[in-house]
């Protein structure tokens, strides 16, 4: 079938994502996927079998718009015992459909047709088309390879009267890079004494390596008292397929982002938010969660020592990029393609995290695979 009207496309430069395309294409040539950011590997059986509780105890209509209390209640405990911030379940915690809603929801809560918003690249792909939606532009600082790490500087100088918010992601998709202490004191002297509104996506909080401890926002009470901290149960607990996050905002910034969350999704997923609540009660996993990726991380970054690939550094996240200088010249779009087709192994381009394309010839690869999985793709890497 087709429209037979004309179409004016509210994104009309946006494409399907990179994440979707090279998984088809990944498919389509029986290549190994260590491109879109998923566990080769199942959830706990416990969380399954307290799902399967939930249905069968009749947790099937809709919970309450902000959430399911327990698991409210659940979160806040985790953020003071972590962070030591204190957010009310009543009024500061939602429960969403998936963190790329709650950034989706906050965005158009606060931002307006004519606005700013400083985003930092590279800069995971949901944000950019958010923005433009509002009407806003976004304004873009660098996260300079190979480091990645942020400068204050640059970020300072872009704020103008039309600045409404500045978006962080630490961990950081797709460098690992992650924001030290220091990092969250500049960006709280740049705020201070404005009305700008700080979206922190922290999804891969509890994924943070060689000691470094996660810097929050919410552990920097004047920061948090402008931000939105958002964060992600699919990368916690291996369930990306389930899509289901939170959002920690002062009051009147959630009263705002209820308002457009309510007609968005209207409330999560009610027997997952059961299964959750008493999941997080009963385990830890979360404070296992570094330890064991940062297992993997090891074990693949040994497994390719050899290899004609350059090892960036990764504090976080379950991400590795890897520079490929060494070998081809060829535009990093180009490389990822060929090395689907031609070796059987799929990762992604990094210039696409960016709206202008740098590309420092870097593939990131996701190594939240089973051991066997990253050994493969190693074998592959090593005959590069
Ligand atoms: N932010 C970042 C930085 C991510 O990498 C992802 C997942 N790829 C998300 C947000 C979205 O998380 P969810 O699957 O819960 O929507």
């Amino acid at each position: 079938m087709h429209f037979k009207g004309a179409i004016s496309s509210k994104l009309p430069k946006q494409g399907i994502t990179i994440f979707s395309i090279m998984s088809a294409y990944a498919a389509e040539h029986g290549a190994l996927n260590l491109s879109q950011g998923f566990p080769d590997f199942n959830c706990s059986p416990k969380l399954i079998e307290l799902v399967n509780k939930a249905m069968l105890a009749g947790h099937n209509q809709y919970a309450p718009m902000p959430g399911y209390m327990p698991l409210r209640e659940e979160i806040a405990a985790k953020v003071q015992a972590q962070y030591s911030a204190t957010y009310n379940p009543d009024t500061e915690i939602t429960i969403t459909a998936g963190a790329t809603l709650a950034i989706y929801a906050a965005i158009s809560a606060i931002v307006k047709e004519g606005d700013e918003v400083i985003v930092v690249e590279p800069a995971y792909d949901s944000y950019v088309p958010a923005i433009e939606m509002t009407g806003a532009r976004p304004v873009f600082a660098e996260l300079k390879y190979p480091q990645y790490a942020p400068d204050w500087d640059e970020v300072k100088k872009l704020i103008t009267f039309k600045t409404k918010m500045i978006i962080i992601n630490t961990p950081h998709n797709p460098s690992g890079s992650t924001l030290n202490a220091g990092d969250l004191q500049k960006l709280q002297k740049i705020t201070d004494n404005s009305d700008i509104v700080i979206l922190s996506d922290e999804v891969y909080e509890h994924i943070i390596f060689d000691g470094l401890e996660h810097q929050s926002v919410s552990r920097f009470p004047k920061l948090a008292e402008r931000s939105f901290v958002i964060s992600s149960f699919g990368k916690t607990y291996h369930t990306t397929g389930w899509k289901m996050g939170y959002v920690l905002a002062p009051e009147n910034l959630m009263k705002e982002f209820r308002k457009i969350y309510q007609f968005m999704a209207f409330s999560a997923n009610t027997p997952l938010q059961v299964a959750y609540a008493q999941y997080i009660k009963e385990s830890d996993d979360h404070l296992q969660l570094s330890a064991f990726y940062q297992e993997k991380r090891d074990y693949f970054q040994k497994l390719i020592k050899g290899s004609n690939f350059k090892i960036l550094p990764c504090q976080g996240s379950y991400f590795q990029l890897l520079g490929y200088d060494k070998i081809t010249q060829e535009k990093d779009t180009d490389y990822a393609l060929r090395l689907t087709r031609e070796k059987k192994l799929a990762s992604i381009p990094v210039s696409v995290f960016y709206q202008k394309n740098r590309d420092n010839h870097v593939l990131r690869f996701c190594f939240a695979k089973s051991n066997e999985t990253l050994e493969k793709a190693a074998e592959i890497l090593n005959t590069i």
